[in-house]
């Protein structure tokens, strides 16, 4: 730009980056500029506009995007488990893959074992595309371990903790002529629980600087008891934070829900008055609709992790259903795709499938609810949207560029259609989380790669010894991996 196109009177100011290409915003409006500009400055966004204007009112030290390029607000990843990322290949088709695998891998990781898994997990989430992840498996003796992690990877994250205060037996059918179900509560777990997140979530509010907030995890109905969930829902409402509870998952934990109270798992949390809008229900496969009306009244929010609908063999979750009574629905990896562009073309492929694509009904499911998912709607689902999920004026600039010099991504006649339908975490190029360039040229600046792939292939060797012993099917069915 020369002086003579620059209005008088006005001088450029200066910003860190200019970030140009087509730029959807996901504002209230759904604005789509299609040569479009963003300009940060510190760790905020400063303008949000046609490039034209942004490039004369801004003079950046660095100009990253391009003509073809596509700008979009960094994505949010509801729900993972960042002990899981170095054992998942071995889950596959090995079921119940919690008890069998993942549960026991997560013992004998230890301190040094958690942050590599970790570190793999979150570099391969920034590379993706996704500036804001979840880690909702992290026990009291990981939260530091994961909490740096995040700090030092330069990803933001909800790190929810919380320990099991209830064990739970569920009588088979045939037991069940004489016997029942059973649950026993421990208050002295409880209470220390308790004490535990007071400290966790004071604590993690300062030390996590507005990157790592603490959330409670709440694990399930069937290992929690009524009154640690109303201690839940009191300390989310004192800490601003919210619950975290996986739900509605298998056969085996809404049974013993009915055996137990007469109530499916929703209709029992709402029961004893712990659903509100600081509830973040997971998966949530088998819902009925009479649920699904408990959730929307209370304000609960739902993260969906469709590549686990078949993983664990459950049903589809009624994502439809769910955003037509008004919940709000994120998006989570849930560790098994750690690419949520692949993830979001999951969720809108299953739910046209399960739903049908009905062609000029409101309620039906879109590339762009699938889009408003992995960004607003996960913003709104981790109560995070006052700082992320859009690109708006004042947000952090949490900034994904997507590689539009691409033969997949042409030609492009609806932006966010494409995304969802074509794109893959590879063609991810810059990554802005908090206005630190995290991502450059699909290389992640705050990870050592190399050496982190042979410290992961040694933590997955020792866990892997570990865990082959207990299994009752082999890794490998017709085809052998020759060593
Ligand atoms: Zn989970």
């Amino acid at each position: 730009m020369t002086d003579a196109d620059r209005p008088a009177g006005h001088e450029p100011q200066s910003a860190d980056f200019v970030i140009t290409g087509t730029v959807v915003t996901v504002d209230p409006d759904r604005r789509v500029y299609a040569d479009g500009a963003v300009a940060v400055r510190g760790s905020q966004i400063a303008a949000v506009g046609p490039r034209a204007e942004i490039e004369a009112a801004y003079e950046p030290r660095r100009r990253l995007g391009g003509p073809r390029d596509l700008v979009i607000p960094g994505l949010i990843d509801t729900h993972n488990h960042m002990a899981q990322a170095l054992v998942r290949s071995l889950a596959l088709e090995d079921l119940p893959n919690i008890t069998r695998v993942y549960i026991p891998a997560e013992d004998v990781l230890g301190d040094d074992g958690i942050r590599t898994s970790a570190r793999v997990t979150m570099t391969n989430l920034l590379r993706a595309g996704v500036t804001t992840t979840t880690d909702t498996t992290c026990t009291p003796e990981h939260e530091e371990a994961v909490g740096e992690t995040a700090l030092e990877t330069g990803i933001r994250c909800a790190l929810a903790v919380g320990d099991r205060d209830r064990t739970s037996r569920l009588a088979s059918n045939y037991e069940q002529i004489e016997g029942r179900s059973a649950y026993r509560d421990d208050p002295g777990v409880r209470a220390d629980n308790i004490a535990h997140l007071e400290d966790f979530l004071t604590r993690w509010s300062a030390q996590g600087r507005g990157m790592v907030r603490p959330y409670i995890h709440a694990a399930s109905v069937p290992s929690i008891s009524d009154q640690m969930f109303l201690a839940a829902q009191d300390m989310a409402e004192r800490h601003d934070t919210a619950v975290m509870t996986h739900i509605n998952r298998d056969r085996e934990e809404i049974e013993l829900c009915v055996s137990l109270f007469g109530r499916r798992p929703f209709e029992h949390l709402s029961h004893i008055g712990a659903l509100g809008p600081r509830f973040l229900a997971i998966h949530a496969m088998l819902t009925t609709a009479r649920e699904i009306r408990l959730l929307a009244e209370a304000g609960a929010k739902l993260t969906h992790a469709p590549v686990v609908c078949t993983d664990i063999v459950s049903a589809v979750t009624d994502i439809v259903g769910m955003r037509a009574a008004g919940v709000t629905v994120g998006l989570g990896c849930d560790t098994v795709i750690n690419d949520i562009l692949a993830v979001m073309r999951i969720a809108f492929f299953m739910q046209a499938q399960a739903a049908g694509i009905p062609m000029y009904d409101p309620i039906g499911f879109t590339t762009e609810d699938a889009f408003d998912m992995a960004t607003i709607d996960g913003a709104r689902a981790l109560l995070w949207d006052g700082a992320i999920g859009s690109l708006e004026v004042g947000k952090a600039a949490d900034i994904t560029v997507i590689d539009g010099e691409n033969p997949r991504l042409s030609p492009r006649h609806n932006p966010v259609g494409s995304i969802v339908r074509y794109a893959t975490g590879t063609d991810v190029r810059s990554v802005l989380v908090d206005g630190r360039l995290v991502v450059d040229d699909g290389r992640v600046l705050t990870v050592d790669e190399e050496s982190l792939l042979d410290e992961a292939d040694e933590v997955a060797s020792r866990v892997r010894a570990d865990l082959v012993g207990r299994r009752y099917w082999p890794i490998n069915q017709r085809y052998k991996v020759i060593d």
